[in-house]
C-alpha cells in the first residue's frame, strides 16, 4: 500500500496525523507546536487554485500550510469527513470574578511601584491594537502576520508607573524562529515584572499552547481573551471561570477593537505585577492520566538541574521542558557536566518508550491534549447562524478552485475602473473646475487691488497652480484608498494573500 500524506487528502476528507517524517527538526517542531502531532483528526478544508497552500481543520481551528510541509505529514485512516460541530456546551452568562476573589491579598504589602509588562500572544490576536490603546499611541495594525518585527514600549495611559513592551507574535518558545528566541530571550533576561497574554478567542485552542508555556516562565501573569465580541457575535461562549479555575490565574474578557474590558484588564495586570502574584500551578494533565510518563520526566529533570537553573537565572520548570524538547540553546547555557547529560537522556528515552512519542512530540501532545479537554469543557463554538452561512459561500467562491483569480480580476479590474474609469475623471474634472473657478476668484480679487506683479505671479502661478495640479489627484487617490481598506477590512485582502501565496 502507498504511504499516505497529508497533501494526498481530498477536500473534505479527515485523515489522522502518524508522523512527521522529516529531518529538519525546526520544521518538525514548528508542525508540531501548530498542533499537528501523532493522532490528531485532521480535515482539508480547501486548497489555493494551485492546490497550494492547503488551509485544514484540526482540535477546532483553522491552519493553512504549504504542500512542501504537508508532504512530510504520515497520515493513517482516510476518510469521509464526520467532524461534527462541537457538542454545544450548556452556556450561563458567569460573572467575572472581582478583584480580590483571586487570592489577591491586599493587606500585603506592595512590592513593585514601577512595573513593566511584556504584551505576548499569537500574530494577529490584536496585540498591536491593544497596545495602541492602552498606551494611547499609533503602530501600524495589519492584517498579515509578521507586521511587528521590534519591540515598542510606551506608557499605559491609567497609570503612569506602568510600561508594556509590545513583542513580536509568536506560536510558541521555542529555539527555532528569530522572533521566538527574541521574546524569550526579552522574558528571560529582562524579566518583565508581568504579562499580558493575549489570547485570540475565536481560536483559543492554538492560542493555549503559548499560554501553557509562558506559565512555567515563573512570572506573573493575566490572560487577556481578546475578540470576544466576535465570540459574541458568532453566539459561541467561553466560561471564564472555568478557565481562571484551571489556570489559577486571572482571566479578563475583552475587545481590544471595541474598548470593551480593557480597564478591568489593567487593573488586574498591576495588581498581579505590584504584588508579585506568580503562577503557582504548572502541571496541567489530562483527566485520563495518560500525560504522567512525561510528567515525571520533567519533575526528575528538574531536580536535577535545580542548582544550574538557579545559577543562571531561568526556572527550571522552563529549562528542564526545554531539555525535553532538545533545546540545544538551553542546554548550553546550563552548563551541565555529562553525567548529567547522560541521566537526562536516558530520563528521555525512558519516558519516550513509555508515551510512543518522540521527545518533539511528547511534549506538544501533553499540551495539546490538556487543551482539548480544556476547552471542551469550557467553550462552545458558533452555532451556525445566517450571517457564518452566507460568509461560508462567500469564502467558497472567492478562494474556490476555479472561482477564485476570475473573482480577483473582476474585483480589482472594477476597482481600477471605478478609481480611474468615466467615475473618476468625473471627480478630477470637477475638482479642476472648482479650482480654477476659486483661482480665478483670488486672481481677480489680488488684481483689483493693486498687488505687485511678482507677489501676484507667486500666488496664482506658483501656489494655486501648483497645488492645484496635485490637488486634482486627490479624489482619485481617495476613493482607491477608500475601496482599499474596504478589502482590508473585509477580510478579502487575506484571502487574496491566500489565493496567490
Ligand atoms: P497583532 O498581529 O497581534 O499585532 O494583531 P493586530 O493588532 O494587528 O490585529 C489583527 C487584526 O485583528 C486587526 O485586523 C484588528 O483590527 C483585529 N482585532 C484586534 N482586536 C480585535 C477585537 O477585539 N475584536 C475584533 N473583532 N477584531 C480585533
Ligand atoms: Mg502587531
Amino acid at each position: 500500500m502507498e504511504i499516505k500524506t497529508l497533501d494526498n487528502l481530498k477536500i473534505g476528507q479527515d485523515a489522522i496525523i502518524d508522523t512527521i517524517d522529516t529531518n529538519d527538526i525546526a520544521l518538525k517542531c514548528h508542525l508540531l507546536d501548530m498542533g499537528l502531532t501523532p493522532n490528531t483528526e485532521v480535515t482539508l478544508i480547501k486548497k489555493a487554485p494551485l492546490g497550494d497552500p492547503m488551509e485544514f481543520r484540526l482540535r477546532g481551528y483553522e491552519l493553512t500550510l504549504r504542500k512542501e510541509s504537508a508532504s512530510k505529514i504520515k497520515i493513517k485512516d482516510v476518510h469521509a469527513s464526520d467532524t461534527k460541530p462541537r457538542k454545544n456546551y450548556e452556556f450561563h452568562e458567569i460573572e467575572h470574578s472581582q478583584i480580590g476573589e483571586n487570592n489577591i491579598n491586599k493587606n500585603k504589602l506592595i512590592i513593585k511601584e514601577k512595573v513593566t509588562f511584556a504584551l505576548i500572544g499569537n500574530q494577529n490576536s490584536g496585540k498591536t491594537t491593544l497596545f495602541n490603546k492602552l498606551t494611547g499611541s499609533n503602530q501600524h495594525v495589519g492584517n498579515f502576520p509578521g507586521v511587528t518585527i521590534q519591540k515598542t514600549q510606551g506608557i499605559i495611559k491609567q497609570d503612569k508607573n506602568a510600561s508594556l513592551v509590545d513583542l513580536p507574535g509568536i506560536y510558541s518558545l521555542s529555539p527555532y524562529s528569530s522572533e521566538e528566541i527574541i521574546t524569550r530571550d526579552f522574558l528571560l533576561n529582562e524579566k518583565p515584572d508581568g504579562i499580558i497574554n493575549i489570547v485570540d478567542a475565536t481560536n483559543i485552542e492554538r492560542n493555549l499552547f503559548l499560554t501553557m508555556q509562558l506559565l512555567e516562565l515563573d512570572i506573573p501573569i493575566v490572560i487577556a481573551l481578546n475578540m470576544m465580541d466576535e465570540v459574541k457575535e458568532n453566539n459561541g461562549s467561553i466560561d471564564i471561570n472555568g478557565l481562571e479555575d484551571t489556570f489559577r490565574v486571572p482571566v479578563i474578557p475583552i475587545s481590544a477593537f471595541k474598548n470593551e474590558g480593557l480597564d478591568e484588564l489593567i487593573e488586574h495586570a498591576l495588581n498581579v505585577a505590584r504584588y508579585d502574584e506568580r503562577p503557582k500551578k504548572l502541571d496541567f494533565c489530562k483527566s485520563d492520566n495518560s500525560c504522567a510518563p512525561i510528567h515525571r520526566c520533567i519533575h526528575s529533570i528538574m531536580e536535577l538541574i535545580e542548582n544550574h537553573a538557579q545559577a543562571i537565572n531561568i526556572p527550571s520548570r522552563f529549562a528542564a521542558v526545554k531539555l525535553v524538547e532538545d533545546d540545544k540553546l538551553i542546554l548550553e547555557k546550563l552548563r551541565l557536566d555529562e553525567n548529567e547529560i547522560k541521566t537526562i537522556n536516558h530520563l528521555i528515552s525512558e519516558m519516550t518508550n513509555e508515551t510512543g512519542l518522540d521527545r518533539y512530540a511528547s511534549v506538544c501532545d501533553m499540551r495539546y491534549s490538556f487543551i482539548d479537554e480544556l476547552c471542551s469543557k469550557y467553550v462552545s463554538k458558533s452555532s451556525e447562524n445566517s450571517f457564518y452561512k452566507l460568509s461560508n459561500t462567500l469564502d467558497k467562491i472567492l478562494t474556490g478552485k476555479y472561482s477564485a483569480i476570475p473573482s480577483f480580476l473582476i474585483i480589482i479590474s472594477l476597482i481600477l475602473y471605478i478609481t480611474f474609469g468615466p467615475f473618476g475623471t468625473f471627480l478630477s474634472d470637477k475638482t479642476e473646475l472648482i479650482i480654477n473657478w476659486f483661482t480665478n476668484i483670488v486672481d481677480s480679487a489680488l488684481t483689483s487691488y493693486g498687488l505687485n506683479s511678482v507677489v501676484h505671479s507667486l500666488i496664482i502661478d506658483g501656489i494655486f497652480s501648483g497645488v492645484g495640479a496635485v490637488l486634482s489627484f486627490l479624489p482619485v487617490i481617495v476613493v482607491l484608498f477608500f475601496f482599499l481598506s474596504i478589502l482590508e477590512d473585509t477580510g478579502y485582502m487575506a484571502r487574496v494573500a491566500f489565493v496567490m501565496d
